[in-house]
């Protein structure tokens, strides 16, 4: 099978002001695998997650996807093979759930059949029915129900790689913890390799394989499975933040 995951070596981006967001990241999202970006505001999560698609242009270093430096393609191209869902997911609000979730294999040219059964069933997989909310728009929607349609939305293409930003963020906390289980048993059937930011420690234990523990400057502080994160903080670090959001 091809390589899928994303690799970052020695990446860095100081904007244009002199904040240096990411000083020196070393970090690999293995094929299949999620990972959980996890750390104060402000250390550098949402800088890295966004140099993987090219919304952010790092200083230096090297991102691969699928074993392609980013930096090699067309960021269009790029952003239509990758995933990307954040807060508040960003519908079109003039266009229907259903032209939603079938925007971007239209981009890519699939033909009208294809695009529709593939929007039908991914629709399905997120719990909102094609007949029933193929042709609301997203003022009609819970902000629950729009979240997921930014994630079928976000994986109508069967993009092997899947960047989330606080995906369910704007979700009430009772909504949010049956989507996160959703997700979870979506993502094991896919396979899909997501990395993904969060302030919310118990939504990176329950999704991630492995979490990255950032501080300031894009440092590493720890990176390993969830249980050794919580039960063996690396340092006072670690255990500070695990603390403030286990509680
Ligand atoms: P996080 O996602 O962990 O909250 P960010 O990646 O958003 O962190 O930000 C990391 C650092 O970079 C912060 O100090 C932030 O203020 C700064 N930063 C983010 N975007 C910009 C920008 N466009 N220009 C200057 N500084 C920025």
């Amino acid at each position: 099978m091809a390589p899928t995951g994303i690799v970052l070596e020695h990446v860095r981006k100081e904007y244009p002001d002199g904040t240096v967001a990411v000083a020196d990241l070393d970090l690999t999202v293995n094929s299949g695998e999620v990972m959980a970006l996890v750390g104060p505001s402000g250390c550098g999560k949402s800088t890295t997650l966004r140099m993987v698609n090219r919304l952010i242009e790092p200083t230096s270093g090297v991102i691969r996807v699928a074993g392609e430096d980013v930096m090699a393609q067309d960021p269009v191209t790029l952003r239509r093979g990758i995933g990307y869902v954040i807060q508040n997911v960003g519908l079109f609000p003039h266009r229907t759930v259903e032209q939603n979730v079938g925007t971007v294999p239209g981009l890519l040219g699939w033909d009208k059949a294809e695009t529709s059964a593939r929007v039908a069933e991914l629709l399905e997989l997120v719990g909102l029915p094609v007949d029933t909310y193929g042709l609301r728009y997203p003022h009609e929607l819970s902000g629950g129900e729009r979240q997921r349609v930014g994630v079928a939305r976000a994986l109508a293409v069967r993009p092997p790689v899947l960047l989330m930003d606080e995906p369910f963020g704007a979700v009430d906390p009772q909504g949010r913890r049956r989507l996160q289980k959703e997700f979870a048993a979506l993502q094991r059937e896919l396979g899909t390799t997501v990395m993904m930011v969060t302030h919310d420690i118990r939504e990176a234990v329950l999704l991630a394989d492995r979490v990255a523990v950032f501080s300031r400057g894009g440092r590493l502080e720890q990176l390993d499975v969830p249980e050794q994160v919580t039960e063996h903080p690396a340092n006072d670090f670690v255990a500070d933040f695990v603390a403030d959001f286990a509680s």
